[in-house]
This record gives structure tokens, sequence and C-alpha cells, in this order.
């Protein structure tokens, strides 16, 4: 099982704040703003190189829920940063699809 399929599980705790049958998401351990959340599917797609046609609709649920994420969380007038890290040199380190969600503090751009 990967962390996050762990955490699914409710084998590694974590503080979720928000789930559904397909996807959820919880603050990251190592947080890169204020606001630091991962939005993951339960099934998993290593990276997002790896999705496929059929995985569109999850997809697509995911990034729209990440507006009601970003509500809950406070973030939403302010702004926020969505980011999918895709292999070595994006510093992909989890195998397992997940998407960030950053805010509560200005992010520059470009990233480093
Ligand atoms: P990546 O670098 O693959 O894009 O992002 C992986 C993220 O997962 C990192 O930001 C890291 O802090 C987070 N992470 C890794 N292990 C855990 C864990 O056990 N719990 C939580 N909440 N986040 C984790």
């Amino acid at each position: 099982m990967t962390i996050f399929e762990k955490i699914a599980a409710r084998e590694i705790p974590a503080k979720i704040v928000h789930e559904t049958d397909e996807f959820f998401a919880f603050h990251d351990v190592n947080p890169q703003a204020p606001t630091h959340v991962l939005i993951v599917p339960k099934r998993v797609i290593p990276r997002i190189a790896e999705a496929s046609a059929a995985d569109s609709e999850l997809l697509g649920r995911m990034l729209v829920a990440s507006r009601e994420i970003a509500q809950k969380l406070g973030v939403a007038e302010s702004g926020y940063r969505l980011v999918i890290n895709n292999g070595p040199d994006a510093g992909e380190s989890v195998p397992h699809l997940h998407m960030h969600l950053l805010g509560g503090r200005h992010l520059a751009w470009p990233p480093g």
C-alpha cells in the first residue's frame, strides 16, 4: 500500500478535511504554506503522466472539489495554487497521484 492508501484506510493518522468515495483531502505533514493540503484519489494512479482517459472524470471532480476545499480552509478569496509534481525534476516523492492545494501566503512565480 502507498502512504496515502494507508491514510485513507486510517492506518496512518492525518487531518482529513474532505472525503468522498473516490478521493479525499488532508493536511500535508510538512506544510510549505499556511494552508497546504493534498487532494488524493483513493484509486492509485502513480502519477499524472500515467493517468488514462478512464480517469478523466475522477480528475475533473477532484479539480472541481478544490474550490469547496479552498472555501472550507478560508483561502478561496485570498487565492491558492494547485500543483501536481510529476517525476524527479518536479520533486515527486510519493508515487500515488496527489494535487497540492497551497495558500495562506503570497506564492512566488515562477516556482523554484
Ligand atoms: P510530492 O513531493 O510527491 O509532490 O508530495 C508528497 C507530499 O506528501 C509532500 O508534501 C509530503 O510532505 C507529503 N507527505 C508524505 N508523507 C506524508 C504523510 O505520512 N502524511 C501526510 N499528511 N503527508 C505526507
